[in-house]
């Protein structure tokens, strides 16, 4: 077991050394590199296979919710971006701006898109003619680019890949209905497919993106108590529709400005799971996103009959639609449990030529590290979709009371930088002034992440006057 504990070691403390416990996951199980230029990053297949796992659940509900797919341009024109001027306020600072192509100035700089919805805000309004052209529902897979001096792998680099959706209605009461319902349908992919609670609700002005009427955010809770935000929704109301005059004659004859809202979730939420369940032996992935969701082992693989035991076995697993592979490689079975230990693999079964013999298998599972050698070969199928199922429920609600258990109140400064000292989201009532939240940043280091539903707190915590709303703080990625 010597070669466990060294593999173990090589991962920084998870407790005393949560950044560089993260940064040692994300490179040595290969789920990402750093590109050459500051602020970039390399996803490697590993990494990207999970991405591409997250887009394909979250393109299907899009698409049973009605939405269509399209692309737009990489490069803007710098005009478009002050057309709003809250918008181009916002994202002044961390645009990358194209000023030279074909070996000379271009007339105008054009830039490298932040998001779109300037861009889409002006082809929605060559699009929209008449109240038959609404609602118009579109979503885009593509990158964005927000300078970054430094790189957090999935957290903060300069470019990193999303799905930005947009949609113009003809009235307010439709556009803000589906800002909610998109945040909803977010959850759901947070609970389901990445087994991970949420906190939902309306953000502060502070927090609100540049040039939206209200922003809904999803945040979740790290491993160290520090917030991720992991998706938001915009009601922009008719701000982006007047900036590029998306307007429709409607019923009743007369020309009217539409109402328009975006929606966005980035593979942010890959390092949102990974702090979400990871452990000090790595990763532990959700079954529903694991590239790999079995890994078969061989024990005495150069005895007669086990690797082709082994290969039927992934076979059949592969046909019943659950990810599995054998590792046949050369390396000895504890180095392999390590390896996709640490790679997070749900499942992981052992099949060596007694369990042949006795027509068994021994399953070790990565979140709960039990090992059970009481499964029947010849009903793996069941026992492995029955497994994987069970995970996902045990490792959403183990997150979920973390969560729950982490949630403190305050009524003073001095018990809320307590709270989030802890490791905790605070709650806290909140007068609604943006001097109180810029209070709570320099004193404790929080942001108000989202509002609750309902006031139910009597007093502001910076200032004592009678609270507005009850805010959820926290320190945040
Ligand atoms: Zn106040």
């Amino acid at each position: 077991m010597a070669k466990n504990d060294k593999f173990v070691s090589q991962i920084a403390d998870i407790e005393t050394d949560f950044p560089q416990w993260y940064t040692d996951v994300v490179i040595k199980t290969k789920l990402v590199d750093y590109g050459p230029v500051k602020g970039t990053m390399v996803i490697r297949p590993y990494g990207y296979a999970i991405w591409e796992n997250i887009q394909r659940e979250i393109d299907t509900r899009f698409k049973q919710a009605g939405v269509e797919n399209a692309y737009f341009p990489l490069l803007i024109p710098m005009s478009f971006m002050t057309k709003e001027a809250e918008h181009v306020e916002g994202f002044a600072p961390e645009v990358a701006v194209v000023t030279h192509a074909g070996g000379a100035k271009l007339e105008e700089p054009l830039v490298v898109r932040p998001t779109s919805e300037t861009i889409i805000g002006h082809m929605m309004g060559k699009w929209v003619e008449s109240w038959r052209d609404l609602p118009l529902r579109m979503n885009q897979w593509c990158n964005v680019m927000r300078w970054e001096k430094t790189t957090r792998p999935f957290l903060r680099t300069s470019e990193f890949l999303w799905q930005e959706g947009h949609s113009v209605y003809a009235s307010a009461e439709e556009a803000e209905a589906e800002t909610l319902a998109m945040l909803r349908l977010y959850e759901e992919v947070a609970r389901d497919v990445l087994c991970m609670p949420v906190l939902t609700g309306r953000k502060t002005e502070k927090e609100k993106f540049a040039g939206a009427v209200a922003t809904y955010g999803m945040e979740a809770m790290m491993h160290d108590g520090k917030s991720l935000q992991s998706g938001t929704t915009h009601y922009m109301g008719q701000n982006f529709a007047k900036a590029f005059g998306v307007q429709f004659t409607d019923k009743d004859g007369a020309l009217k400005y539409g109402y328009t809202m975006s929606y966005g979730v980035s593979t942010r939420l890959i390092g949102a799971l990974i702090m979400t369940h990871g452990d000090q032996r790595g990763l532990i992935l959700p079954p529903p996103v694991a590239p790999v969701q079995v890994i078969i082992v061989p024990i005495a693989q150069k005895k007669e009959g086990v690797l082709e035991a082994c290969s039927a076995l992934e076979a059949r697993l592969k046909k019943a639609g659950i990810r599995a592979a054998v590792d046949d490689s050369d390396n000895s079975p504890g180095w392999k449990f390590n390896e996709w230990e640490m790679k997070g693999v749900p499942l992981r079964i052992e099949l060596g030529p007694r369990d042949i013999e006795s027509g068994k298998m021994t399953v070790f599972r990565r979140d709960t590290l039990e090992k059970s050698d009481e499964y029947l070969l010849f009903e793996a199928e069941t026992a492995i979709f029955g497994l994987l199922q069970k995970i996902c429920g045990e490792l959403y609600a183990r997150a979920e009371t973390r969560m729950h258990d982490r949630i403190v109140e305050a009524n003073t400064l001095e018990e809320l930088l307590r709270g989030v000292d802890g490791g905790n989201f605070v709650r806290a009532g909140w007068c609604g002034c943006r001097e109180c939240e810029d209070k709570v940043k320099e004193f404790a280091q929080a942001t108000a992440r989202v509002m609750a539903k309902e006031n139910t707190s009597e007093r502001c915590v910076a200032c004592g006057a009678p609270s507005v709303h009850t805010v959820f703080f926290a320190r945040a990625y």
